[in-house]
């Protein structure tokens, strides 16, 4: 048709699959197996339905006050939106407006290439080393802005903040954003350097640590000047992107950092017996700060076994994408989930080596 000749075409990013049936064991999209604060609840059982007649607040103050007090930072330094992926969205349109190429790695979150499709920003991959490391000097070229994912998905190693320190400082002529969303499993944030770099935006969510996904929460903390100019974005793009609901429970979330602590820490928890058992099992993978593990078998092809563990109702994460095709993104569920999956590897994998 002709029309479409004037389209804007873009290939969309393809999210794990939330599957309908009952009785499977979720492990393909990094959700937190265990639910959110008790006073999440609290606030959503409370809720006055009247109150939604009107507008929520736009500027979504509230929120932006408790993080940026649990952050240690101003709350105009804090900007909140519906999940990191619409932050991080905003973020490639406000910030990436150059002709020069950004820049990001080869294996990597697969929305970057995306959202920079969908803006028309150059973007130049760069190739991961074999052991999925970044190559610091590949990043110290000119180039119109960095993303990295800081510990990186799907691979799930966290990159010394002292390496991104120095892409930072040799970059200050562009905007770095440090994607932390898995940053609460055990990594270090980049936060603490805010202080020397106005060009450092940090984003996080309430997807993963907080087990939040399905209220779409996530937020960036940077320079106020940085911040200003996301919000200019923001509000000549849709002025109320968080609703009342998701404002109150981020809230509730934030308020509860025990809770917060104490889910993280069992996560870490299981996540470092599952390393040993698939070890044990035959797997090999990359050292994992986050909540999944990008594992490969010695010897069965990742689809094989990813058709297999399907078969039984168990979902992980599989790409058909060279370098990763043999490995599959396991994400830590519960202990209970995480024994019948290991019971079953361990079975498969003895009658086909039997
Ligand atoms: C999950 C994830 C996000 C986005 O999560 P939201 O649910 O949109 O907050 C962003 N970046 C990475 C690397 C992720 O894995």
């Amino acid at each position: 048709m002709k029309w479409e000749d004037n389209v804007r075409k873009v290939v969309p990013y393809v999210a794990g699959e939330q599957p309908k049936e009952k009785n499977v064991i979720k492990l393909n999209t990094n959700e937190c197996p265990y639910p959110p604060a008790p006073g999440v609840n609290e606030v959503l059982v409370n809720m006055d339905c009247k109150e939604f007649r009107k507008y929520p607040d736009p500027d979504v103050t509230e929120l932006r006050e408790v993080l940026a007090h649990r952050y240690q930072v101003n709350p105009e330094q804090v900007f909140v939106g519906v999940g990191s992926d619409d932050v991080l969205s905003m973020a490639f349109l406000t910030y990436f407006n150059s002709d020069k190429p950004i820049l990001f790695p080869d294996i990597t979150y697969s929305f970057y290439d995306v959202w920079a499709d969908l803006y028309r920003i150059p973007y130049e991959m760069q190739k991961l080393d074999e052991n999925f490391c970044i190559v610091k000097e590949d990043y110290l070229k000119e180039n119109g802005g960095i993303i990295i994912a800081n510990p990186n998905a799907p691979t799930g190693l966290m990159t010394p903040v002292s390496v991104i320190e120095e892409i930072i400082q040799a970059n200050q002529d562009v905007v770095v954003i440090v994607d932390e969303a898995y940053v609460d499993f055990g990594g270090e944030s980049c936060l603490p350097l805010l202080k020397k770099y106005d060009n450092l935006l940090v984003v996080q969510t309430f997807s993963k640590s907080r087990s939040m996904a399905g209220m779409r929460i996530g937020f960036a903390i940077g320079n106020e000047k940085l911040i200003s100019y996301l919000n200019d974005a923001k509000f000549s793009f849709n002025s109320y992107t968080m609703n009342m609901t998701a404002i109150a429970a981020g809230v509730a979330s934030v308020k509860d950092d025990a809770y917060f602590t104490e889910t993280v820490a069992k996560v870490i928890q299981t996540r470092e017996r599952v390393k040993k058992e698939l070890h044990e099992l035959g797997f090999v993978f990359p050292d994992s700060k986050t909540n999944f593990i990008f594992a490969k078998h010695q010897t069965v092809s990742g689809q094989e076994i990813f058709d297999a563990l399907r078969n039984e109702k168990i979902y992980v994460r599989h790409w058909n994408k060279p370098r990763i095709e043999d490995y599959l993104r396991i994400s830590i569920g519960t202990d209970e989930e995480m024994d019948t999956m290991l019971g079953f590897l361990k079975s498969y994998l003895a009658q086909k080596q039997g």
